[in-house]
């Protein structure tokens, strides 16, 4: 029996490599019969993001969350309030509570969704341990201004990259700044290891902490510190392996993608201001519209032609129904209320494209 082909379109879809290219290291795997505890396809991953991303240290681990986790743990940071943005996916915000920490919320530029520096030092109490902000969309934050107030106050940053990948600020990866960066390699990012993350950290020392610490915290039978299982598969750095010859690629695809939703769209829905000195990386097509009205209106309208677009990021993280208090960020609220990101990934069709902008043309004034 034929298959019918599924013709609906999501906001993304996963890179698939060509599968003999990921079979090549699958048989590998199969013949070391290794596959996990840091087998040689993990070590071989690691080894290439540290020279496609230029960075010294790196350390693959399960997932993007447990990356912030981790960092968090490795810097020692415990027992205080961490000062983030409220405008990310809500794992930023779930890994500071899950490490019984408080997030404490400083709203974002307007320009680019990024955390406001300028906001930030009216928020710094005796119990400020980090800053942790986030490079939404793979826009860049303002990272001297941020590292300008944490050495004043002696704080550590930990940036969550997860959008990152492939991004080139001021000449080096987006992905290096602050004491530790942490990325996401989850199947609907731009680089996926179908679950997986990273860290990339400044300190020696600390990583090495890290490296302990994603595996039980020991070596054979001496054991140093208190551990979690952070360790990833060989299985999936195969993916990995497989996936990043293909990344240039890639963002040729979604560069050409985003281009012509910019020519469509212009004048009829507000984009983000890309920073100077950045080299985007073209992770994600966010839209602000005028009103949630508005924005429903279209949901509405695209829907009904099987196209789901998602809200990115709804609610406001500040609002989230577990926190005890309210915090008031108009601006994240504000733009939570009206943004969207449209489909994009590297195999969308740009008659696609046209088709997608067309009905959300014709479904709001200019
Ligand atoms: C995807 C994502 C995460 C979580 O990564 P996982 O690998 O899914 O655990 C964290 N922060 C942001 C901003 C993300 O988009």
């Amino acid at each position: 029996m034929e298959v019918k082909k599924d013709n609906k379109i999501f906001v993304t879809k996963s890179y698939m490599p060509p599968l003999e290219e990921y079979m090549e290291y699958i048989n590998k795997v199969f013949d070391n019969a290794q596959l996990t505890n840091g087998g040689p396809i993990v070590n071989k991953l690691e080894a290439e993001l540290r020279d496609y991303l230029k960075v010294d240290n790196i350390q693959y681990v399960t997932n993007g969350t447990i990356a912030l986790q981790l960092a968090l743990r490795a810097l020692d940071i415990q027992d205080g309030e961490v000062i983030t943005t409220p405008f990310s996916y809500v794992a930023t915000t779930s890994a500071i509570m899950w490490e019984k920490l408080k997030p404490v919320y400083v709203d974002i530029e307007p320009d680019n969704f990024t955390i406001d520096p300028k906001k930030i030092e009216e928020k710094i109490t005796s119990k400020t341990k980090a800053i942790m902000p986030v490079h939404v969309f793979g826009y860049a934050c303002d990272v001297e201004a941020i590292q300008k107030i944490a050495d004043k106050h002696d704080l550590k940053v930990i940036y969550d990259a997860a959008h990152t990948f492939a991004s080139i600020y001021k000449g080096k990866s987006l992905a290096s700044y602050g004491d530790i960066s942490t990325l996401s390699f989850h199947a609907t990012k731009l680089f996926h290891t179908v679950e997986g993350g990273a860290c990339i950290i400044k300190d020696e020392t600390v990583k090495k902490e890290l490296d302990l610490m994603k595996r039980f915290g020991h070596n054979g039978d001496e054991h140093y510190c208190l551990g979690i299982n952070a360790k990833q598969s060989e299985m999936h750095a195969a993916m990995g392996l497989s996936i990043l010859p293909h990344i240039s690629e890639i963002i040729d695809k979604r560069k050409q993608i985003c281009n012509l939703y910019d020519s469509l769209l212009q004048g009829f829905v507000v984009r983000p201001k890309v920073q100077r000195d950045l080299e985007y990386n073209y992770s994600y097509y966010p839209v602000v519209f005028k009103s949630e009205s508005e924005l429903l209106k279209v949901f509405e309208a695209l829907n009904k032609e099987e196209i789901f677009p998602r809200r990115y990021f709804y609610p406001s993280l500040n609002m989230l129904p577990y926190h005890n208090d309210y915090h008031a960020c108009p601006v994240s609220e504000d733009i939570a209320q009206r943004i969207a990101c449209l489909p994009l990934y590297p195999s969308l069709d740009l008659d696609d494209v046209q088709r997608i902008a067309n009905i959300i043309i014709k479904n709001i004034g200019k």
